[in-house]
C-alpha cells in the first residue's frame, strides 16, 4: 500500500494570484498592511504567511495571534468571492485528471493531500477547477499544523486510522511543486516527488534530492511508476 498525497498549489491547479489576492486583503482589513510584495507564499501554511508577513509589517505577536482565525475566516469569504467572480482565474494542471482516475482505479493507492491550505480553501479551490474533494481520503492541512514538516507525520496517523494498520513513512509519496514539498518529509523517509508546474524548474527542484522531478504530471505512466517503484 501506497498513501500519494498531492499538494495542491503548483501542483494541482494554479489560481493566478487568487489566493495571494485574497489573503491580502484579509491582512489589510485585519492589520492595515501586507507585509512584503516579495514575499513567496509557495511552499508556506496559510497561517505561517499570515504570522510571517505580520511580523514583517511590525504587528505585534499577541495581535497577530488574536486576529489569527477572524483573518483566515475573512480569507475564505475573500477566496470564495474571487473564485465566483472570475472562475477563469482557477487552471488545472496538465495530466492530473488522468494521473488520479489512473491512481484511484487502484487497490494498492491511498490518495490523499498535504498541503499549507486550510482545509475550506482547499475545498474551495479543488470545486473551482471541478477536482472532487472526496476522492482525497487521507489528507493534512495548513490548519493542522502551521509548520509544514509537522504534516507528514500527521498524514501518516491518519493514514493509520482510515486503512487500519501500521504505515511506514516509506509508504507515503508527496509530490510537489517546491522545496519545502520535497523535504517536509525527509525526516520520516517519505518518497518525494518534484513537479515543475509551480514557480520552481525541474533544475531547482532536482537540486533538493526527491526520488524523481517531472516537467509536468502529463506522463502518467512514468509519473505512477516514480510513485510506487
Ligand atoms: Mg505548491
Amino acid at each position: 500500500m501506497k498513501v500519494v498525497l498531492f499538494d495542491i498549489d503548483g501542483t494541482l491547479l494554479r489560481t493566478d494570484g487568487a489566493g495571494r489576492r485574497a489573503m491580502e486583503r484579509a491582512m489589510q482589513a485585519l492589520h492595515g498592511a501586507v507585509g512584503d510584495t516579495e514575499y513567496r507564499y509557495d511552499g508556506k501554511t496559510d497561517r505561517q504567511i499570515i504570522r510571517e508577513q505580520m511580523r514583517e509589517a511590525g504587528i505585534a505577536e499577541d495581535a497577530i495571534l488574536a486576529q489569527m482565525d477572524v483573518l483566515i475566516a475573512r480569507y475564505l469569504e475573500n477566496l470564495a468571492d474571487e473564485l465566483r467572480d472570475r472562475p477563469d482565474q482557477a487552471v488545472l494542471c496538465a495530466g492530473v485528471l488522468p494521473l488520479l482516475d489512473r491512481l484511484r482505479g487502484r487497490d494498492d493507492v491511498t490518495l490523499g493531500l498535504l498541503t499549507g491550505n486550510v482545509q475550506q480553501g482547499a475545498r474551495q479551490k479543488l470545486a473551482a477547477v471541478g477536482v472532487a474533494f472526496d476522492q482525497f481520503v487521507v489528507n493534512a492541512f495548513g490548519c493542522d499544523h502551521e509548520h509544514r514538516p509537522e504534516l507528514p507525520s500527521i498524514a501518516r496517523g491518519r493514514a493509520e486510522s482510515y486503512l487500519g494498520r501500521a504505515i511506514a513513512g516509506d509508504q507515503l509519496v508527496i509530490i510537489g511543486d517546491t522545496p519545502a514539498d520535497i523535504h517536509c518529509g525527509r525526516s520520516i523517509g517519505v518518497r518525494a516527488i518534484g513537479v515543475a508546474t509551480g514557480r520552481y524548474s525541474v533544475e531547482a527542484l532536482a537540486e533538493h534530492d526527491p526520488a524523481a522531478v517531472f516537467v509536468s504530471l502529463e506522463d502518467t505512466d512514468a509519473v505512477v511508476e516514480a510513485m510506487l517503484s
